[in-house]
């Protein structure tokens, strides 16, 4: 569904992305691991259209999209930070995107509501976003990510603000809701330990270039380089 093709991307004198070529299946739960300052972040941002690349091709479902503002791609992005509108309640957090497509109020209300029990936030509707706890806004924004049906999630570290106990329990969660919408997941963590229990095929990144692209087994059991093999090896 995604073809990043010799990606490069510097900021000043910087090299931040050394040509990375990376296919994302449709449905895949894909995730790029690596330590801070690797160009994971950056590399998600090149897919949403919020930086754009020096040079290299970024492909959508066969089509180049390199001048495709973000809102007019398939795609919507959950960051570590929130990002929820602090002055609305969940509801209207969750049916902003909906609302601004002119849907009518019954289909907002339904699917609003679908959305809610997605997350596990039943019967929240009018509560403040400042009321939450971190877990639960960080429900909302998947929540407010997924209301429009995207066709690509790109999740910036979601679960990094939150502690283990929660971290853990949302891992199943975010598992279940790619499990359920089938909607292609790119994932951004640091945490090896998250990426090997939660994705389909991992993406090794090290200064800027990929190290190593396979399901968690073959990264587990078979590090291609001495890099992967001791960011692997590291605990947390
Ligand atoms: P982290 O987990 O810390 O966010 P990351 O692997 O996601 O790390 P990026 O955020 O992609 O890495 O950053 C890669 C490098 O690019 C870093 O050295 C960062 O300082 C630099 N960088 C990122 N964005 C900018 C920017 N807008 N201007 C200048 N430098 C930037």
């Amino acid at each position: 569904i995604i073809l990043l093709k010799d990606i490069r991307k510097n900021f000043g004198q910087t090299e931040v992305l050394n040509n990375i070529n990376l296919y994302v299946l449709k449905n895949e739960f894909v995730t790029l691991l690596g330590p801070s300052g690797c160009g994971k972040t950056t590399t998600l941002r090149i897919i949403g259209g919020f930086e754009t690349p020096d040079s290299g091709d970024i492909f959508f479902e066969g089509q180049r999209i390199n001048n495709l503002p973000p809102y007019q791609r398939n795609v919507n992005t959950v960051f570590q930070k929130y990002a929820l509108f602090p002055h609305m309640n969940v509801y209207d957090n969750i049916a902003f995107g909906l609302k601004i497509k002119g849907t009518d109020k019954p289909a907002i209300s339904k699917k609003v509501d679908e959305m809610l029990e997605m997350v596990n936030l039943q019967g929240f509707h009018k509560r403040s976003v400042d009321s939450l706890s971190g877990g639960q806004q960080q429900r909302v924004a998947i929540a407010r990510a997924l209301v429009n049906q995207p066709e690509v999630l790109l999740l910036d570290e979601p679960l990094g603000a939150l502690d283990l106990k929660l971290r853990k329990e949302m891992q199943v969660e975010l598992k279940n809701i790619h499990k359920r919408t089938g909607i292609t997941f790119v994932y951004v963590t640091h945490d090896q330990e998250e990426a090997l229990t939660m994705s389909d095929t991992i993406v090794v990144m090290n200064k800027g270039k990929i190290q190593q692209i396979g399901t968690p087994q073959m990264i587990y059991n078979e590090p291609k380089n001495a890099f992967v093999a001791d960011f692997i090896g590291e605990s947390n």
